[in-house]
């Protein structure tokens, strides 16, 4: 028995299938991360097949078997293909790496409409904000290993409890969290967190303004974000997209 589901997607990956089909990875708001087939979605005649591409807001029809690995995608019509987001070179660099971290840190089959609607909402700001991709993208880091069950503590020291934490370089372990600099020396760090890194991850994490921020800053956060994910994630290599775009 299988049953029909409507629900909206935004599309993962695609890859080519046989002469014609395609299989994509489509993160729906009702079935969560599945892995669908297109028959013939890339014939000349495929009525839908040209608009399974990565970061699309589709509304698709599913043909769900529970005991099957790839469903059927048996018909998609666009909400939205974040057009401005695609002249930008940068926001497409960092919508990338959005849907590179569901594709890789959300398990399949497990449908968490908060998530959804955060991805949807990344989307939106990245194709519409003038806030930065790069600033974006670390909310939704943050938003996402959250949701997942990492979330990245700051406002103390995890060993002594201090929150004294605006005085010199601090460092973070992975298995036990941040350290104040006093701690720092007497504990393993993994990371060394400057106090620009510092205050950067706290007004994302706070969702407050950025006023200044460099490049460095930047790469140092992305590093960080990273080697987290390396710790915490099995087989977690790398960000792939913020490195080959
Ligand atoms: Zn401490």
């Amino acid at each position: 028995m299988s049953k029909i589901i409507k629900t909206e997607a935004i599309v993962l990956s695609k890859m080519n299938y046989r002469d014609t089909s395609i299989i994509t990875i489509v993160y729906t708001e009702e079935l969560g991360k599945i892995s669908a087939i297109v028959k013939g979605g890339r014939s000349p005649r495929s009525k839908f097949g040209m608009i399974i591409d990565p970061l699309n807001h589709l509304q698709i029809i599913i043909y769900l078997k529970e005991s099957r690995e790839v469903q059927l995608l048996s018909d998609a019509g666009i909400i939205s293909h974040f057009p401005k987001l695609k002249e930008n070179l940068k926001a497409v660099k960092y919508s990338y790496a959005v849907i590179e971290l569901v594709n890789k840190l959300i398990p399949g089959d497990e449908p968490n409409k908060r998530i959804f609607k955060g991805l949807v909402r990344i989307l939106s700001l990245l194709n519409s904000s003038d806030q930065s991709p790069e600033i974006l993208f670390g909310r939704f880091f943050l938003f996402l290993t959250t949701e997942i069950g990492y979330e990245i503590q700051l406002d103390k020291c995890s060993v002594c409890g201090s929150t004294e934490l605006n005085n010199g370089e601090l460092g973070f372990n992975y298995g036990r969290g941040l350290l104040c600099t006093k701690c720092k020396k007497e504990s393993i760090d993994n990371y060394k967190i400057n106090s620009e890194l510092f205050s950067y991850i706290i007004c994302l994490k706070n969702n407050e303004q950025v006023n200044s921020l460099t490049e460095t800053t930047i790469n140092n956060a992305n590093n960080f974000f990273e080697s987290y994910l390396q710790y915490h994630i099995y087989k977690f290599k790398e960000i792939q997209s913020l490195k080959t775009l």
